[in-house]
């Protein structure tokens, strides 16, 4: 796509003024990010700029990604180029009717130093203590935040690693957040922790080892779970976790089935009734905890209530590691073949395990200057968006804005096309994004309506039609 907006320099360069980078580019050759060039002296976006088409079309399933959209073309910012340095309008403001409503999409490739990736990966294991730095080629360029359910957080990025600490450190952060938005595989190394090989969509790989399933629950919800699958099949359970473990004849699931004190006692932080804190350090054994052998959590049974032949099954949350053992005269566990009954009862757990995978989110700020290439008056498309006047998308894709100041948003990078973000050197991200709205809406909140063009217009012969996300949440 050629872009009208360059300088004409000396022995055929020209400058592309799409970033502040401010690129004197050679004929045939393109600029620092790649993503302009010089062609027989003229500026072209060298990638396809990319309008979404129904996918039914082609047999494939897709989910609404906006509530306006009635199923034709829309159009995009991946490939349509940027609105830098944002005096002027945005390189596509185009009208089209969405169910006899006249409406606009403005869209612009937007370029973020304020950006990152909040990364979620499906593991019990340890990949770190919070606040670990997580490097990439030894640089830092996030840290880990805190675990959620079943998952390990990971925070990438953001304005300083991209431009507060040294050049290197900024250029890997750069290079290392555009391969994770363009869903590709990077290698993260934990200070104190793990090696996590991370690609959106996919399963982790931790030292190595292919993640395959999330945990089904804490220790104590899996006592939830399945307390009756056990009755009548064991003595007692234990479910191995690193944040609560949970022991089946003193959890009120298993007393309020009837299941009888056996006195096994857990060595660790008692919070409730059946549920221990703190049984073992954080690793990547039993239910994330260092453990390789079970029994460590154990103190010995009580006599008083404990009898030779009472039987115990110790299972991790994934069901990953499990161990059957019977008490010997001297009341101590030994191991001893689980009954078939029994293994059942942990395929099950192993069934409810939902694949691990690891999801990255981009993070961005548009509340700056990109609005100017909106409306001439910023703060109203601000308003506009959280009055829900203004829908916001990325690439297309649903995103969510963050409540309070700015135009703070979160999009899943699985649901954008094929390398639809990039980088300048500055360094920071340049990633699409769209705001559609009603025209008259548009008129009021002062846009640039001498630049608003009809859908139409648009020459298609230049542009990539790409199916609409496949997968992914309707607004
Ligand atoms: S880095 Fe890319 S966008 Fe920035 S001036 Fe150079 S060619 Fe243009």
């Amino acid at each position: 796509m050629v872009i009208d907006d360059f300088e004409a320099g000396p022995d055929g360069k020209i400058r592309c003024n799409a970033c502040p980078v401010l690129c004197w580019i050679r004929p045939g050759l393109a600029g620092a990010c790649d993503r302009y060039a010089n062609q027989d002296g003229k500026l072209v976006r060298v990638d396809p700029h990319v309008l979404l088409e129904r996918a039914t079309a082609a047999g494939e399933n897709i989910v609404p990604f906006s509530r306006e959209w009635d199923g034709n073309l829309f159009v995009t910012a991946v490939g349509a180029g940027t609105t830098y340095p944002d005096y002027k309008p945005a390189p596509f403001i185009v009208s089209s009717q969405i169910e006899g409503v006249d409406t606009v999409t403005v869209v612009t490739e937007g370029i973020f130093s304020y950006c990152g990736l909040k990364v979620k990966i499906d593991t019990d294991r340890h990949l770190g203590p919070e606040q670990a730095i997580v490097r990439v080629e030894g640089e830092a360029i996030g840290h880990v935040t805190t675990g959620e359910y079943g998952s390990q957080m990971l925070s990438l990025g953001g304005v300083h690693h991209l431009t507060g600490g040294s050049k290197k450190e900024g250029r890997v952060t750069c290079d290392a957040l555009l391969a994770l938005s363009n869903r590709k595989a990077v290698e993260l190394t934990i200070d104190g922790g793990a090696t996590v090989l991370v690609e959106a969509g996919r399963p982790p790989v931790i030292d190595g080892v292919v993640e395959e399933r999330m945990r089904v629950g804490c220790g104590s919800a899996t006592i939830g779970m399945f307390a009756k699958q056990w009755f009548g099949k064991v003595d007692d359970v234990v479910v191995v976790d690193d944040h609560i473990t949970g022991v089946w004849s003193e959890h009120q699931a298993g007393k309020l089935i009837g299941v009888k004190p056996t006195g096994l006692r857990i060595r660790g932080r008692r919070s409730t009734p059946g549920r221990y804190f703190k049984v073992a350090e954080p690793g990547t054994g039993w239910g994330g905890t260092n453990l390789t052998d079970p029994l460590a959590i154990l103190d010995a049974f009580d006599p008083k209530v404990a009898r030779p032949g009472q039987t115990l099954l110790m299972v991790s949350t994934t069901g990953e590691h499990r161990a059957f053992f019977r008490l010997d005269e001297a009341l101590r566990p030994r191991e001893d073949q689980m009954p078939d009954d029994l293994a059942g009862s942990v395929a099950l757990i192993r069934e409810n395990c939902e694949p691990a995978l690891s999801t990255v989110l981009f993070m961005a700020g548009a509340g700056g200057s990109l609005r100017a290439g909106v409306t001439e008056n910023p703060i109203r498309l601000t308003r506009s968006i959280r009055e829900a006047l203004t829908l916001v998308t990325c690439g297309g894709a649903p995103v969510y804005v963050w409540p309070g100041g700015g135009i703070t948003f979160m999009v899943d990078v699985t649901l954008l096309p094929d390398n639809a973000f990039g980088m300048v050197p500055t360094p920071a991200l340049v990633a699409p994004i769209e705001f559609t709205l009603r025209l008259d809406d548009y008129a009021a909140l002062g846009g640039h309506m001498d630049a608003v063009r009809p859908v139409a217009s648009l020459d298609l012969a230049q542009r990539r039609l790409a199916p609409t996300p496949r997968t992914g949440r309707p607004r």
